[in-house]
């Protein structure tokens, strides 16, 4: 009987409670991987960067737009919404209303029912209204190019800027930092933020400038396609491994394979 086989049928000595860890040993471990900084090595950046040109070199912003403008009305109507559901109410929305003075000049009544399946419709409505005013007010209705600008614009917060900016004008000021985002960054070990201001700040030390537009596209099409918040694809991922998530999976799908 060789000697692995010969352990398997030793009795078992009886088992030990465990012992418990000292609450200041606990809080000290707790704190040792909290005070862990992500894991930002420039070669190991450059290969998630790499892995995702790889999968999406064609990411865009998929909220349906034709100008700047459009693009502002329909990221506001983003919030906590689909782009899908955005796009099915700026198509018949968009024919209605054409320019800033049409939403300036909207009744709030017929708005807040017109945009009310993108949900937070008062809301949305007074930030649409009141965005659209100011454009007309102090911008001659078009859309300020600068973050400053953009921020004076009633309901509109960074991310809203960042996307007008990036993908309406193509100016790199940030990063968007969406649900998506905010997700991925954490899990990919970016950054240990889950304020979206800090994690633009950590992702806009580690990403090149010329990046920080695309990746933002990128990581909202893996976070919608592959990487998903309940079991991830990683089996489609091309990023697997330089990814160390506890909750990565083996699991890959012919439908769920990256969308070129
Ligand atoms: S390996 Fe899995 S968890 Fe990690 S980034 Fe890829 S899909 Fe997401």
């Amino acid at each position: 009987m060789d000697f692995v086989l010969s352990c398997a049928f030793m009795k078992a000595p009886p088992a030990r409670a465990k012992k418990k860890p000292s609450p200041a040993k606990n809080r000290s471990a707790k704190t040792a991987s909290k005070g862990k900084p992500p894991n930002t090595e420039p070669v190991r950046v450059a290969g998630i960067l790499a892995g995702l040109d790889a999968m999406y070199p064609d990411a865009v912003c998929e909220l349906t737009h034709e100008n700047p403008f459009q693009l502002l009305i329909a990221t506001i109507l983003s919030a906590q919404c689909t782009d899908v559901r955005v796009n099915q109410v700026t198509a018949s929305l968009f024919k209605k209303y054409r320019t800033a003075k049409d939403f300036a000049a909207a009744s709030s009544a017929e708005l807040e029912q017109e945009i009310r399946p993108t949900g937070f419709f008062r809301n949305k409505t007074k930030s649409v209204i009141g965005a659209s005013k100011s454009l007309v007010e102090n911008f001659g209705s078009v859309v300020p190019r600068t973050m400053e600008e953009i921020l004076t614009l009633p309901g509109v917060a960074r991310k809203t800027g960042n996307v007008v900016l990036g993908v309406g004008y193509g100016i790199a000021v940030g990063v968007v930092v969406d649900t998506h985002v905010i997700r991925l960054s954490n899990r990919l070990d970016l950054t240990h933020h889950a304020e979206p201001k800090k994690i633009e700040q950590d992702l806009m030390q580690i990403l090149p400038k010329e990046k920080w537009i695309q990746f933002s596209h990128q990581l909202i099409w893996h976070g919608r396609r592959v990487c998903v918040a309940r079991k991830p694809r990683c089996g489609d991922c091309r990023i697997e491994p330089l990814c160390y998530a506890k909750d990565k999976t083996s699991w890959s799908s012919p439908e769920s394979a990256p969308r070129r």
